[in-house]
């Protein structure tokens, strides 16, 4: 005779993951403008969009930013920043647009 299953014994509970996927949600100032960054909670990371400087990204987890623009990278690289250069369109799967 057929026994219905609990369907909870192979389900993950959310917030399980444990300690190291826990969410940035402080505040962070954009190191270029200054302005108050905001956070893209899919994808984890802090974007500033000011059209001075174009559109800057920052991962804390991996302590690493974003940026598209060759003058960004060197003045990063001037600072001793982590950072990668990315293709304009990478940035706007982001979600942001530049
Ligand atoms: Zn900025």
């Amino acid at each position: 005779m057929p026994r219905k299953k609990p369907d909870a014994d192979s389900c993950t509970p959310p917030g399980s993951a444990g300690a190291a996927a826990k969410e940035d949600r402080e505040a962070r100032l954009c190191i270029l403008c200054s302005k108050k960054m905001f956070f893209t909670k899919e994808m984890q990371v802090h974007v500033c969009l000011n059209k001075e400087h174009g559109v800057l990204a920052y991962y804390k987890l991996d302590d690493c930013y974003f940026t598209s623009r060759e003058d960004v990278g060197l003045k990063l690289a001037k600072e001793g920043r982590k950072f990668h250069m990315i293709e304009p369109d990478v940035l706007k799967m982001i979600g942001v647009e530049s």
